[in-house]
């Protein structure tokens, strides 16, 4: 299901934010190997130039990694939809996500008609994120924090995306997976990660599986108030 969003006719128009920059796009998404059409629909749909600064509009449907200011960035388009086709796969209805940053991620989840809680330690791109969130008229719910402890009063959550690199594991996220859920998380030193699907099933006990190498910005403590 792709939810309806509010929609400008600059959205959908011609140009480099247009249609045929977001083709190319899903073809590149697609000859690297993303194969899930909701994935994909999503990915066509979401506008990701509103999810940047208007000088990088331009660039928005390139295949990478932008910078959203506060020296953070919006994730390359790959890595949003390897990690949403991996945490589809276990059909979830909540999803938690950790490091809301631009907002795309959660818009891109949103779209896909999941139940939507992100969490952020810096003021201001949780400020711009729900900006984009209500101009687009996507329901997400979203909380300033340390997403290290994530949302116990909301847990337990069907799926887990943290987008933001830890050198290990968080375990209070890992506890507010429901049974038969799935956690999706860059795990690693900052130079590069590994991207881990961990899975707890019904018994408790956790599966991991690497996806691949990732690289992101870390995953810091506190929250910063600006
Ligand atoms: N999902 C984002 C990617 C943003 S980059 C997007 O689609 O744009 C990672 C984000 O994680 C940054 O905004 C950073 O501030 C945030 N972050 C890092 N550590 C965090 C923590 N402990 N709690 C919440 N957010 C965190």
């Amino acid at each position: 299901m792709i939810v309806p969003m509010r929609l400008r006719p600059d959205d959908v128009g011609i140009g480099m934010t247009g249609q045929r920059a977001r083709d190319r796009l899903i073809d590149d998404l697609r000859g690297s190997g993303i194969g899930d059409e909701r994935v994909l629909n999503a990915i066509r749909t979401v506008p990701r130039h509103r999810f940047v600064d208007e000088a990088l509009a331009s660039r928005a449907y390139e295949n990478n990694a932008l910078p959203i200011g506060h020296g953070q960035t919006i994730s390359q388009p790959w890595v949003v939809a390897k990690m949403t086709e991996a945490l589809l796969n276990a059909s979830p209805k909540r999803v938690l996500e950790i490091g809301t940053g631009s907002g795309y991620q959660a818009a891109i989840l949103a779209a896909l008609g999941l139940e939507v809680f992100t969490v952020e330690r810096i003021g201001a791109l949780l400020r711009g994120a729900r900006k984009r969130f209500r101009a687009l008229g996507l329901q997400v719910r979203s909380k300033h924090d340390d997403g290290r402890i994530g949302w116990p009063e909301e847990a337990p959550f069907d799926a887990i995306i943290v987008t933001a690199a830890g050198a290990a594991l968080v375990e209070a996220l890992l506890e507010q997976l429901a049974p038969g859920g799935v956690l999706v998380a860059p795990v690693g030193a900052s130079g590069g990660q590994a991207l881990l699907r961990l899975r707890k099933s019904e018994d408790g006990t956790i599966h991991s599986e690497d996806l691949g190498g990732v690289s992101f910005v870390p995953l810091l403590s506190g929250i910063v108030d600006r």
